[in-house]
């Protein structure tokens, strides 16, 4: 097999891409696919969520890698950096990451770092789903640089802002540059409350701006504080409270994204 790459982005923070990764994965998973799930984030909430709670202290992790190509040493071996979680297999990250954007600055092929440590898993995995942190930096441009896609993540506020025409952009310049393959799988809306804006309306919204060539997922992820209590519990809510309208929510949305 050779995984599929996706990429998780949003430069805004908050807007649900841990959430949603922890989420695709589980559900992915739970349909017997060998998943990886990567945490492409310094603040390492992804590997707090899957239940590490001093990311700094693990030996091995996602920033350790990265360093290993840059100084062009030998990859650590899978076992060391691979961790199973359950259903789920993850590599971790910690705050160290944060000082490989710089160590990438000199660096040859830099923005090639990630993509050659996921080939070296890619045949193990039906799909590798990578955490983006809220920028939209030379990390971000490693994980663009590594996917087959992007799932963007969006709050409805968000939609509007001008945030997103810059991601879409950035993600059209990688198309362009370095990953012609490279799809946008879509939007999907998250902390969704009716109150806010009518479903048609945020369709109509990015019809109006980017034409119909983006895709909005039908399937939008309602906000409620059981969120944050599944995180708590180191579990997604598909997991932790299968019946929840969250869960419900992203379960729906993973088979519409695998239509
Ligand atoms: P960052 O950019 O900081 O990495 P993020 O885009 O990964 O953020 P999450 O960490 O998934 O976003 O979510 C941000 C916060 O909102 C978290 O505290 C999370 O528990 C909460 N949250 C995520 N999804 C929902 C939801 N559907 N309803 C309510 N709260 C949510
Ligand atoms: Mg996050």
């Amino acid at each position: 097999m050779s995984g599929k790459v996706i990429a998780i982005a949003n430069q805004k923070g908050g807007v649900g891409k841990t959430t949603t990764t922890m989420n695709l994965g589980y559900a992915l998973a739970e349909q017997g696919k060998k998943v990886l799930l990567i945490d492409f984030d310094p603040q390492s909430n992804l590997t707090m969520c899957m239940g590490i709670d001093r990311p700094e202290e693990l030996d091995t992790t996602i920033y350790h890698l990265m360093m290993a190509v840059i100084e062009e040493k030998e990859l650590q071996s899978k076992e060391q950096f691979i961790i199973s979680n359950g259903k789920l297999d993850f590599i971790p990250c910690s705050i160290e990451l944060s000082a490989v954007e710089v160590n990438l600055v000199n660096a040859m092929s830099r923005e090639l770092t990630l993509k050659s440590i996921i080939q070296e898993v890619k045949d193990d995995y039906d799909y590798i789903i990578i955490d983006c942190m809220p920028s939209l930096g030379m990390l971000t441009i490693n994980a663009l640089v590594a996917c087959n896609s992007v799932l963007i993540t969006a709050t409805p506020q968000y939609l509007s802002a001008k945030g997103l025409e810059l991601l879409l952009k950035t993600i059209l310049k990688v198309k362009r540059r370095i990953n012609p393959s490279i799809e946008i799988d879509g939007i999907l809306i998250t902390m969704f409350t009716e109150r806010t804006i009518l479903s048609k309306e945020i369709v109509n919204l990015i019809d109006e701006a980017y034409g119909k060539q983006i895709k909005v997922f039908e399937n939008k992820i309602p906000a409620s504080v059981k969120v944050g209590e599944s995180n708590l519990k180191n579990k997604s809510i598909i997991e932790y409270q299968p019946g929840h309208k969250v869960a419900v929510a992203y379960t729906k949305f993973v088979e519409e994204y695998l239509r």
